[in-house]
């Protein structure tokens, strides 16, 4: 713990922002990085005589600040991600969980909520840092879930993220629906944020994501619609009526509903993020597969 005067830590601020950045990744890094409540960094030019405490000194937040300008980003620095209520621990083995990626929450919780008894199993294939995961065991406290990646690196930051829940939250290491054998026909919910970035895009994306984010986590294959075969090829571990939630890059639904057809999932809805782009969707298994 430091503790400083307002005015000092509005000086500070503003050389920060001298050097480049903005305003809501200083106020980010104050947050999450020295536990400046944001009311109290949006209240400093108020009241700058006020003491203000941190959790970190300004030589070391100066230092992160300098990496964030050289398109570090801010989660992978601190090793922390803020993401619905949680706190999730973040490393450049897993993506930083994206605020639209809240709403696959909203949509999957929505159909659990409806189907009726409660019963069954639900998964996150691909679960990178167990955001989904997490979300949906804190939505439904009874049920029993297991998240699922092949990458030892996220395994080990989801098995950290779940831990308060690891009594109802198994973390396995594997392909897609293969470690789930054991409960095949008894998956009333899956969801997946699979990587759907074309491959030939990829040298296109924000230099922030694309020289730290990791691609296995990112990259679709040639088309970017790779992973989505993958999952769909598994759809008969479903329980009947059991539902697939995805997330999708923008613009690929027209290119999914056929393939999420022909795998014989029924009801296929899109979904929208809040900007209105369909970038989610849902589909159920049948009662009976034909
Ligand atoms: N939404 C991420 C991005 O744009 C991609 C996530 C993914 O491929 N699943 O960087």
């Amino acid at each position: 713990m430091t503790t400083i005067s307002g005015t000092t830590l509005l000086t500070w601020c503003r050389e920060r922002l001298a050097e480049g950045g903005t305003p809501a990744s200083l106020a980010w890094l104050l947050d999450v990085g020295a536990g400046l409540a944001r009311r109290r960094y949006h209240s400093l030019v108020l009241h700058p005589q006020a003491a203000i405490q941190l959790s970190r000194d300004l030589d070391e937040l100066t230092h992160l600040w300098r990496r964030h300008l050289n398109q570090v980003p801010l989660q992978y620095l601190l090793g922390l991600c803020p993401w619905r209520e949680f706190l999730l621990t973040v490393t450049p083995g897993v993506l930083i969980p994206r605020p639209e990626t809240e709403l696959l929450v909203d949509v999957a919780t929505s159909l659990m909520e409806k189907g009726a008894t409660g019963a069954g199993l639900w998964a996150d294939l691909g679960t990178g840092s167990g955001c989904l995961a997490l979300a949906l065991a804190k939505a439904f406290p009874r049920r029993h879930g297991v998240a699922v990646d092949q990458d030892p690196a996220a395994v080990a930051v989801a098995t950290r993220n779940l831990k308060f829940v690891a009594q109802r939250v198994q973390v396995l290491a594997g392909n897609w629906w293969e470690p789930l054998r054991p409960w095949w026909g008894h998956l009333t919910m899956v969801v997946s944020n699979p990587p759907y970035i074309p491959t030939p895009t990829l040298p296109q994306l924000d230099p922030v994501v694309r020289c730290h984010e990791p691609h296995p986590a990112l990259d679709g294959g040639p088309d970017g619609l790779q992973s989505f075969r993958a999952l769909l090829a598994g759809v008969s571990a479903l329980a009947p009526g059991g539902w697939l939630v995805v997330e999708h890059g923008q613009g690929q639904a027209p290119a999914l509903e056929p393939l999420f057809a022909a795998a014989g999932l029924t009801a296929i809805r899109r979904h929208q993020d809040l900007e209105g782009n369909d970038r989610f969707l849902a589909a159920s298994a049948p009662h009976h597969w034909p």
